[in-house]
C-alpha cells in the first residue's frame, strides 16, 4: 500500500503533514540515503540522480509492476511507464512521458529505463521482437552520434554542434570511437591518423578527451553492430564514416592572409594536403571545392575572395552543417527501418528527452537556444499540472483554495514576442552584427523584469536573462552568424556536384536546376517551429511526467547539497504542485463516457437506465467497494482522486 515509513519517509509526497518547503525536501533527503531515489506527487514521479548503479531494474521487477498495477508498489519509471503503457492499450489514446530537468539529472537514463520497460512487456512474436531489437540499436546510434561529454554531464544529449566547443567539453562521441576503434583498413581507407590530437575539432583546453580510449574503443564495436543489425550494408556504413572523416579533415583546414592583386585581402590555406583528402572522401574536383571555400559570388559571375576569417567561418559552417545534416538523415533512415515493420496506423506511445538547462560561466547563442526550448516546456506543464487544472476545477464548481505558483510565461514572452522579442530582434533586416543585436536588446528590453541589459554590472557585450530556473549572462558573441546558418550557395553547390552518394540527398539546395532560391531560414526560426509543432503534439496527448532533479554538481553519489535541491524544488513549482494535487485529482470524466465506459461492472441491471447521467453514476459507485470520499461530483463529470482507484475501476471493468 501507498505509504508513510519511519524509515524511507513518504513514497508520495500528498502525503506530507504538514505540507512545507523543508519537509518536502527532507523527505527527499531520507529517501535519498535509502537508494529510494523515486518519489509521487500523485502520478507526476520525481527522480534524484543517484551517480550509482542501483539494484533497481530487472525483468522481475518489471514483471511486478505489470502484475500489481502501477500505485501498489513503490514508486518508479516502470510504474509511469506501465500506466503509461496500459493506458493506450485500455484506452487507445496516443500517449506520451515527458522527461525533464537540467543537464546531468537523469533525462536520458530515464528514458532509457522507460524503453527497458517496454522491451519486456511488449510482447514477443518474432515482429515485435524485430521492431524492439531495433528501437534499442536506434538508441545506441542516437548516443553515438548525438551526445557529447560536457562539464554538465558525460553524456549530455547535444543534438547539433560540433565546432566552438566551451573550453572543457569533448565532441560527439562517434569521432572519438571511430579514431580508437576503426581497424587499420579502415582508417587507411578514410585518410585518419589514430591521434585525437591530430584533429582540431576534437582540441579541449585539458584534453581529457583521451581519458577513455578503451571505453570509446569498446562502444565503437556497439556503433557499428547497431549500423548493421539496422541494416545498414557494408557500403552504406563506410559512406557514413566517410562523412566523419570529412568533418575531422575540414575542421583542420587554416587559412592566411594574402593580398590580391587588387589590393584586397584574400586568404590561401595553409594545409592544402588536408583539402585533396577531403576531395578524394568526398569525390569533388579540388579547384572546385577550394574556390567554394574561399571565395565568394558578388554579383552574377564576379568572384572576389575571402579573408582568413570569413574562410574560417564558411569551413566552420560547412563541418556543422555536413555533421548536422548527416544526423538527420540517419534518423529518418532508422525511422523508416522500424515504421516498415509497424504496420498500419497505430497509436503512439512517446518518450520526451530533450537537452536540460545549462548555465556555465560562459554562455552564448546555443545555451539561449536550449534554455529557450526549456521554458517552452516548463511552460507548458505548469499550464498543464498547475494552470488549467485549478481552472478546471473552478469551471466544475468544485470547492477549491487558490493555489499560488510562478507562470514562466512573461519570460516566454520576452524571449519570443513578435516584434521585440529577445529571439525576433536577431531576425530584424538591418541586425547585422553582434553589436547592433545587442544595442536591440538593450533599446527593447532593458526594462523588462526578467531582462538585465545595458547595464555596469554586466561584462561587456552581454545581456542577462532571468530564467525560470536561473539567471544565465549571455555574451552576444557569434550570435547573428550562428543564426543565419546559411551555407555560401557556392558551398552547397559543390558539395551536390561531389560523387559521395549521400551528398545529392544532404544539400539539395545545391542542386543547379533548383531555381527557387528563398531567403535561407535562421536557426532561431527552425527551433520557434519546430518546438511549438512538438508542444502542439504533446497537447493532444495523455502525458505523464518525469521530473529529474540533481543532486550536486559533482557527479558524485550519496551528496545532497541542500541549496541546489532547494533552487530546483522552487524553480519547478513542486510544492505548488502537491498543493495543486493535494485538493485535486488525477482522473476525470463526462458523465455519460463514465457510464458508458463503467456499466457493466453493475451486472445485468444495465444498460437500461432512463434517469439522469449523474444519478446513474452515483448509484453505480455505490454498488463498488470504493469509498465515497475518492469521488468528487462536478457540474459536468466526475473526478477521480487517486490513480489507484482508476485503476481498481479498470479491474472490475476487465473482471
Ligand atoms: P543532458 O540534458 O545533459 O542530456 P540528462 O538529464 O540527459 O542530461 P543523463 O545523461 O541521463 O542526464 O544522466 C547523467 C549521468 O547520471 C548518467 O550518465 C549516469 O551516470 C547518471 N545517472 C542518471 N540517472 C541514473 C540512474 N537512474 N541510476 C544511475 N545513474 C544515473
Ligand atoms: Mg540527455
Amino acid at each position: 500500500m501507498l505509504g508513510l515509513d519511519q524509515e524511507v519517509g513518504a513514497w508520495d509526497s500528498v502525503l506530507l503533514e504538514p505540507l512545507t518547503e523543508d519537509n518536502f525536501i527532507a523527505n527527499l533527503q531520507q529517501r535519498f540515503k535509502r537508494d529510494h531515489i523515486y518519489t509521487y506527487i500523485g502520478n507526476v514521479l520525481l527522480s534524484v540522480n543517484p551517480y550509482k548503479k542501483l539494484a533497481l531494474y530487472s525483468a522481475d521487477l518489471v514483471e511486478a509492476y505489470v502484475q500489481r498495477g502501477p500505485f501498489q508498489l513503490p514508486p518508479h519509471i516502470y510504474a509511469i511507464a506501465g500506466s503509461a503503457y496500459r493506458w493506450l492499450n485500455d484506452r487507445n489514446e496516443d500517449q506520451c512521458i515527458i522527461v525533464t530537468g537540467e543537464s546531468g539529472a537523469g533525462k536520458t537514463e530515464a528514458a532509457r529505463i522507460v524503453l527497458q520497460f517496454l522491451v519486456l512487456v511488449s510482447g514477443s512474436s518474432p515482429e515485435i521482437k524485430l521492431v524492439k531489437d531495433r528501437l534499442v540499436q536506434a538508441n545506441t546510434l542516437l548516443e553515438a552520434f548525438g551526445n557529447a561529454r560536457t562539464m554538465k554531464n558525460d553524456n549530455a544529449s547535444r543534438f547539433s554542434r560540433v565546432t566552438n566547443l566551451t573550453s572543457t567539453d569533448r565532441n560527439f562521441h562517434i569521432f572519438y570511437q571511430l579514431l580508437s576503434g576503426a581497424d587499420i583498413h579502415l582508417l587507411k581507407c578514410l585518410k585518419l591518423h589514430r591521434n585525437v590530437e591530430q584533429y582540431s575539432i576534437l582540441q579541449t583546453e585539458n584534453n581529457q578527451s583521451t581519458l577513455s580510449e578503451e571505453e570509446d574503443k569498446k562502444l565503437f564495436v556497439y556503433t557499428r553492430g547497431a549500423l548493421e543489425i539496422l541494416g545498414f550494408t557494408n557500403n552504406d556504413i563506410i559512406d557514413i564514416f566517410r562523412v566523419i572523416a570529412i568533418v575531422l579533415k575540414l575542421g583542420n583546414l587554416q587559412y592566411v592572409p594574402c593580398n590580391n592583386i587588387d589590393g584586397t585581402e584574400g586568404c590561401s590555406m595553409n594545409n592544402d594536403y588536408e583539402l585533396f583528402e577531403v576531395c578524394e572522401l568526398l569525390g569533388a574536383e579540388h579547384r572546385w571545392l577550394q574556390r567554394a571555400l574561399t571565395s565568394r559570388q558578388i554579383e552574377d559571375g564576379i568572384m572576389t575572395d575571402l579573408n582568413a576569417s570569413d574562410a574560417a567561418r564558411v569551413r566552420d559552417a560547412l563541418c556543422k552543417t555536413l555533421y548536422s545534416r548527416l544526423f538527420t538523415w540517419l534518423i529518418s533512415k532508422i525511422n523508416d527501418v522500424i515504421k516498415a515493420k509497424t504496420l498500419g496506423k497505430r497509436k503512439v506511445l512517446g518518450v520526451l528527452d530533450l537537452y536540460g538547462f545549462e548555465v556555465f560561466e560562459y554562455n552564448g547563442f546555443e545555451q539561449l537556444m536550449i534554455n529557450y526550448c526549456n521554458e517552452k516546456l516548463q511552460q507548458f506543464i505548469t499550464a498543464a499540472t498547475l494552470k488549467d487544472e485549478q481552472e478546471e476545477i473552478i469551471k466544475e464548481g468544485l470547492e477549491w483554495t487558490k493555489v499560488e505558483y510562478f507562470n514562466n510565461i512573461v519570460i516566454c514572452q520576452l524571449l519570443e514576442h513578435e516584434s521585440h522579442g529577445i529571439l525576433s530582434l536577431l531576425e530584424e533586416p538591418h541586425v547585422h552584427s553582434d553589436s547592433a543585436y545587442l544595442s536591440r536588446v538593450e533599446q527593447c528590453c532593458a526594462g523588462h523584469s526578467h531582462c538585465l541589459a545595458a547595464d555596469a554590472t554586466l561584462p561587456p557585450h552581454s545581456f542577462q536573462v532571468l530564467h525560470f530556473a536561473g539567471t544565465v549572462t549571455y555574451s552576444v558573441h557569434g550570435f547573428v552568424e550562428k543564426n543565419r546558418d546559411a551555407l555560401p550557395r557556392e558551398v552547397s553547390r559543390a558539395m551536390f556536384r561531389c560523387d559521395h552518394p549521400i551528398m545529392q540527398s544532404l544539400f539539395p539546395e545545391g542542386n543547379p536546376k533548383r531555381c527557387n532560391v528563398k531567403r535561407p531560414v535562421s536557426k532561431s526560426v527552425q527551433l520557434q517551429v519546430s518546438l511549438n509543432a512538438l508542444l502542439k503534439g504533446l497537447g493532444s496527448r495523455q502525458s505523464h511526467y518525469i521530473r529529474c532533479l540533481k543532486p550536486n554538481e559533482m557527479k558524485q553519489p550519496r551528496i545532497f547539497e541542500m541549496a541546489l535541491m532547494q533552487h530546483q524544488v522552487r524553480y519547478l513549482g513542486l510544492v505548488p504542485t502537491v498543493q495543486v494535487w493535494r485538493s485535486g485529482h488525477c482522473f476525470r470524466l463526462p458523465y455519460v463516457q463514465f457510464l458508458c465506459r463503467y456499466k457493466m461492472v453493475c451486472g445485468n441491471t444495465w444498460p437500461r437506465w432512463r434517469g439522469s447521467p449523474i444519478e446513474g453514476v452515483s448509484l453505480l459507485l455505490r454498488s463498488l467497494p470504493i469509498p465515497a470520499a475518492e469521488f468528487t461530483f462536478g457540474r459536468t463529470r466526475l473526478f477521480v482522486r487517486s490513480p489507484r482507484t482508476v485503476f481498481e475501476l479498470e479491474d472490475f471493468r476487465r473482471a
